[in-house]
């Protein structure tokens, strides 16, 4: 049992995907005891006034990839790491994606996933990456559901003779998925046209960052969406395309949506806010945006923006895989600059669970006039609902956690890679300006983060056992 200390929260403007009205929060035992226009300090209460700032449930990033390694690289952000920058963004949940290591079993890669995590300081939950589909997963899959709480499972399209399922695997283990309450999440590129694209483009000497954008072109992405979305259909399985990124797969989503089919659909903010000029840069800066799919040509993000406030994509994740471009202090293995020679060995991924907040609150709310709403829902609500987090998490009610945000509207500030907690030395996002920002975080009513000052502690945060995904 959680017995944090008692915390009023004074005056601030709560709002959450419904609500907006100012209001005082009382927190007991690490959830919100009561919601009034005024409340009574009590003695010994620790009391935070919040006149003049927002009251948001804590943000939920259902995609991340921390501590996360492949036979030659691995990320630089540990869950301590990479949660301690979260924390500082305002996202107090985190659900991190599991992949087994080689040749391991579904519940031998959870048991490690929860070594690794032990020292998180956000709460994480964990969907498991599926890469076979015999009799023994699919049986695992119904452990992980019925015992562990991992009640969504991710699929990949891409990476042949590592991660990809082919099409009849990919139906076996979505049908099973379904038919546990379970969502089936896809990354959907065609990795075997891709794979051709890639073997041509280096036979020619092609070797730059740049090319690594143009070997997975939209087309190929959008006709991973279709196929995944067959599948799924035919398979009566729910579907969540993670970082859809083009016009083409967005548009097979709303085509699904239009016919009632439980699709549902993510993109990241670099999809949003980036266009494919950043493979420009001198030399080998292009390798900081090496994250698949790639950064697209501008028209896709505007297309992802009216798919956002049509509804037909629900959530913003960050994807953060974060690895550094330079080799020190960290070292080769979590660096970029193993792919100097050739853009396929570049590490795939880039960090991002920091700004994920900030950066929407700028571009949505304030360039874009999406409402508070909207975008609360967006980073929290709608992510809870959809992976069996909700009420607990994404909102700010009586009985949810005390996952809090006292968020500044008006505050300008730049961000810089510098200022950050990730250990990536860079950011996708260097040098713009913000207005909106992170000025108290309370995890389970303890406040964690309070201005730049870090309160929180390595090991606070805890696993959460999910429910039903996958319903919205
Ligand atoms: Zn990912």
């Amino acid at each position: 049992m959680n017995t944090g200390p008692t915390t009023l929260i004074r005056n601030g403007r709560v709002v959450t995907a419904s609500d907006d009205f100012v209001a005082d929060i009382l927190i007991e035992g690490g959830r919100i005891q009561a919601i009034a226009k005024t409340l009574t300090a009590g003695p010994g209460m620790a009391v935070h006034e919040a006149a003049g700032l927002l009251v948001l449930p804590g943000a939920v990033d259902v995609h991340t990839h921390l501590d996360s390694a492949t036979p030659t690289a691995s990320t630089v952000d540990d869950f301590a790491a990479g949660t301690r920058a979260a924390a500082f963004g305002g996202t107090t949940t985190v659900v991190d994606y599991c992949t087994p290591p080689p040749g391991a079993s579904l519940m031998a890669g959870l048991e490690d996933w929860h070594r690794r995590r032990a020292n998180a300081c956000v709460d994480v939950g964990a969907h498991m990456i599926v890469l076979d589909t015999g009799a023994a997963t699919l049986a695992e899959m119904k452990t992980l559901v019925e015992r562990e709480g991992i009640s969504s499972f991710k699929f990949f399209m891409a990476y042949p003779g590592a991660l990809m399922l082919e099409d009849g695997a990919l139906f076996n283990a979505m049908r099973t998925a379904g038919a546990l309450g379970a969502l089936s999440c896809v990354h959907a590129e065609n990795g075997l046209v891709i794979q051709s694209l890639v073997q041509e483009a280096l036979a020619q000497g092609q070797t730059a960052p740049r090319f690594h954008a143009l070997t997975r072109p939209a087309l190929l992405e959008g006709e991973a969406a279709q196929r995944a979305i067959a599948l799924a259909e035919q398979a009566g399985a729910p579907l969540y395309v993670v970082h859809l990124s083009t016009t083409q797969a967005l548009q097979a989503v709303q085509l699904a949506r239009r016919r009632g089919l439980p699709v549902f659909a993510e993109t990241c903010p670099q999809y949003l806010l980036l266009d494919d000029s950043v493979y420009e840069a001198e030399g080998f800066e292009g390798a900081k945006y090496v994250m698949s799919p790639p950064i697209r040509p501008a028209s896709h993000g505007a297309q992802l923006w009216q798919g956002l406030q049509a509804g037909d994509i629900q959530t913003v994740a960050t994807d953060h895989c974060a690895f550094t471009y330079g080799e020190s202090p960290h070292g080769m293995r979590h660096s970029k600059r193993l792919g100097l020679a050739a853009f396929n060995r570049i590490p795939n991924g880039a960090p991002g669970l920091e700004t994920r907040l900030e950066l929407m609150h700028d571009a949505a709310v304030l360039q874009r006039g999406l409402s508070l709403h909207r975008f609360v829902d967006m980073v929290a609500t709608a992510p809870a609902r959809l992976f069996g987090l909700f009420p607990r998490k994404g909102t700010v009610a009586v009985g949810s956690d005390a996952d809090l945000v006292l968020f500044d509207p008006q505050e300008r500030w730049t961000v810089r890679a510098a200022d950050h907690h990730s250990l990536a030395d860079y950011s996708l996002f260097e040098g713009r300006t913000l207005t909106g920002r992170v000025k108290k975080v309370f995890l389970r009513g303890q406040c964690i983060v309070d201005g730049s000052s870090w309160q929180g502690r390595e090991g606070m945060g805890q696993y959460l056992p999910r429910g039903a995904s996958g319903r919205p």
